[in-house]
């Protein structure tokens, strides 16, 4: 399975954090590493991904292995067939990706990487690294569908790409001249994200964060609480994000004191501009209190005390002991077979899969629509189009016709 970049204190992986708030590298050194089932998932959906590629694009493995290797990650508690399938796709994607090349490119997975060079002890792994003519292809495969990443301006992905091209200049000196960054994270993106920007980009990019980087290495960094507080490991205990979202003065604001202070926001309703402002930091303190409500239940589970607080038994739905059993006393009992089981077809994706998408897209592609999904509210630095009541009236039409 892929090393995770445990000893690298300003890892690749981490750069837009520590990019930020350049004091969480050291503040986070008190916290354990934690590892989720999303961690242990994504790392499994990585070895698949890693063995498919190399069948895929090497010879180093014989069918009897491959399948052997396979069924032995399958056999993985954690494995679904969702992973069969994105890993799939991912092959699929990087195949596209090799096509662009006027030639065969050579391709390697699982490259450490050693951008030591801007970062302090930095180093990582790439997913997958693709030279050819004058371009550096670096895919990253993202197994998380929380949230979107894109390749634009991803501080992890220029990383790499400074790493890797550091380690192959050895082998192929000045003749590669772009560099093609992508994120594929086929759960949730149907297509991957793709940056491409010249050798010289990306190195000025690398000359500029040098000094955040050794600030933070050093332990001379400010805290600047953000977005980028969502995978930090203190995110829960640390005062700086808690004095953001807490902001007592600013809420005393909002009631005037005596007559000597103008409000915050006025009496009477809320203007459109103060809502905006107001949803910006509400969505923080959202996310902020759901890590603290996380935080305090893992402690009472460790029976730590959280004082006013305690662990209950949540919700939860009656279930069958034993499905088939239930089913068979159902029949037996009178119930016709057609009234106890439903009958449906397989999804979309599985007859794809099925088919193959040659075949699904002359057969099939007639009956495929994608509809405009419902309209949600997103904050302005999001990278989808506007949402458009005219595009989705469009949709409605063109599918109805
Ligand atoms: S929680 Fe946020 S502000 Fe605090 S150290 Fe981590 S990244 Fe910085």
């Amino acid at each position: 399975m892929p090393t995770p970049e445990k000893h690298a204190l300003l890892s690749a992986s981490s750069a837009s954090r520590w990019l930020h708030c350049t004091a969480a590298p050291r503040f986070e050194e008190q916290f354990p590493e934690k590892t989720s089932e999303y961690a242990e998932e994504g790392r499994l959906a990585h070895a698949i991904c890693e063995l498919k590629v190399i069948k895929k694009f090497t010879t180093q493995l014989t069918p009897r292995t491959y399948t052997t290797r396979l069924n032995k990650l399958k056999k993985d508690p954690l494995y679904t067939d969702e992973m069969d399938k994105t890993s799939d796709l991912y092959v699929e994607h990087l195949t596209e990706k090799a096509m662009t090349y006027d030639s065969t490119p050579s391709v390697a997975v699982e490259v450490q990487v050693d951008f030591a060079e801007y970062v302090p002890e930095g180093f990582g792994t790439c997913d997958c690294i693709m030279i050819g003519g004058d371009t550096l292809n670096i895919t990253d495969y993202k197994h998380g569908k929380g949230v979107p990443v894109s390749a634009e301006g991803n501080a992890q992905m220029r990383l790499y790409a400074l790493g890797a091209l550091k380690r192959y200049a050895p082998i192929y000196g000045n003749t590669i001249k772009k560099v093609c960054m992508t994120i594929d994270q086929p759960r949730i993106q149907d297509e991957p994200s793709t940056e491409t920007i010249t050798v010289e980009e990306l190195r000025a990019w690398g000359e500029s964060i040098k000094p955040a980087a050794a600030k933070a290495y050093m332990g001379l960094g400010e805290f600047c609480p953000g977005e980028h507080c969502r995978f930090c490991r203190g995110k829960a205990q640390c005062k700086a994000r808690a004095a953001i979202n807490t902001a007592l003065e600013e809420f005393k604001d909002c009631v005037p004191q005596n007559g000597e202070k103008p409000p915050l926001f006025g009496q009477g309703v809320l203007t459109d501009e103060e809502i905006g402002d107001l949803l910006v930091r509400g969505k923080e303190l959202v996310a902020w209190y759901k890590d603290l409500e996380e935080y305090a239940l893992n402690a009472l589970l460790n029976g730590g005390t959280i004082p006013g607080w305690k662990a209950v038994a949540g919700r939860s739905n009656r279930t069958f002991t034993d499905t088939d059993a239930a089913v068979a006393a159902v029949i037996a009992a009178g119930y016709d077979e057609a009234l106890v089981y439903e009958r449906k077809p397989k999804t979309l994706t599985e007859l794809e899969k099925l088919m193959g998408k040659a075949e699904f897209a002359a057969k099939l592609g007639a009956y495929v629509v994608k509809p405009l999904g419902k309209p949600t509210l997103a904050p302005m630095t999001d990278k989808r189009e506007p949402y458009s009541p005219a595009a989705a009236d469009f949709a409605e039409v063109a599918n109805n016709g």
